[in-house]
């Protein structure tokens, strides 16, 4: 189910009035008069970092508020093209949603502060970071040097593959939106349920579907399915980068065939993204099944329409395990 009703063509005079609302809206919220939750008093105006976001974002806010995507749904977002487009989109908002986990620190921080919007700076109750709302995976004992190459040094950013994460993202939006925006707290809160309920219900129909999957090996391109698989149980035997960031070379590929071969490793997970020669050449060479993975929620996409599709994909390419997800 796609959703079109959110209009994000900014007019010019948008930063005056939003401030001019809000203040309005400050003034009544002390004296004490509330919007009633189904009635959207006022708009926030919403910067997303990636699609999964954007989309979470856009199910809390509903009609009180619009969200602009800065990444395209087809660009890596460890290495997103800094347009200064961007900045414009940016100056003009209300609140920042990013991953975090220095997913972003490549692009995003020199667009941030070329905004000159003080609303979205780091601190800033506009600065929202959705890592503070999920249980993180490997996140290093000690600090990586990122000029080692590796682009995962404060733990591993790919949280939102996880529809749990969803879930937490949206209730931590509901809060933080909130905050900005009070008189649409509640408003906010509903739309969080409502969604919540809905993914709840989704996410054990996902997990019925693919119980059939679990234990099963697989590799991955980037080391970006770790929250996915640990969600479903599928066991990574192996990255074909050999660290975060670091693209393949013969000798880490030549091992990893090896291993494949060894665990029965059934499927290759990689991003549309990547380049997937390489990829190819190992599931020619282990009869491994390479699965194209959307990496992010379309623009105006739904999250739980992207999932399904990746839950689709794990469906047709993971062939089930005899005697697994047995009375499921
Ligand atoms: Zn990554």
């Amino acid at each position: 189910m796609r959703r079109q009703r959110f209009v994000s063509l900014p007019s010019r005079s948008r930063l005056g009035s939003t401030s001019l609302i809000l203040s309005l809206l400050a003034c009544a919220a002390a004296l004490g008069g509330g919007a009633p939750a189904a009635y959207a008093a006022s708009k926030l105006h919403v910067i997303a970092t990636v699609g999964d976001l954007g989309a979470i974002a856009r199910e809390v806010l509903g009609n009180a508020g619009d969200v602009v995507v800065l990444a395209k749904p087809t660009q890596d977002p460890h290495f997103v093209d800094a347009r200064p487009n961007l900045i414009l989109d940016l100056n003009r908002s209300d609140a920042l949603v990013a991953m975090g986990l220095d997913y972003e620190v490549g692009w995003l921080p020199v667009l941030v502060k070329g905004s000159r919007n003080g609303k979205i700076q780091n601190g800033s109750p506009g600065s929202i970071v959705a890592s503070t709302m999920v249980p993180l995976r490997e996140v290093p004992q000690q600090r990586i040097d990122r000029s080692m190459g590796d682009i995962h040094p404060g733990g591993n950013p790919h949280f939102t593959l996880d529809p749990r994460n969803g879930a937490r993202i949206a209730r931590g939006l509901a809060e933080r939106f909130g905050n900005l925006a009070p008189e649409n707290r509640a408003l906010y809160a509903q739309n969080a349920d409502a969604f919540v309920k809905r993914l709840d219900a989704e996410t054990k129909k996902w997990e019925q579907r693919l119980a059939s999957r679990r234990g099963t090996p697989v590799v991955s391109y980037h080391k970006s399915f770790t929250y996915l698989e640990d969600w479903l149980g599928l066991v990574e035997v192996g990255t074909i980068e050999p660290k975060p960031g670091i693209p393949p070379n013969a000798a880490h590929v030549a091992e990893l065939v090896n291993e494949m071969r060894t665990r029965k490793a059934a499927a290759i997970l990689q991003e549309r993204w990547y380049p997937s020669s390489v990829a190819e050449s190992i599931a020619g060479q282990t009869g491994a099944k390479l699965v194209l993975i959307p990496g992010m929620t379309p623009d105006r996409g739904s999250y739980i329409d992207h999932l399904e599709e990746i839950v689709h994909a794990l469906e047709a390419a993971i062939p089930a395990r005899a005697g697994a997800g047995a009375g499921k």
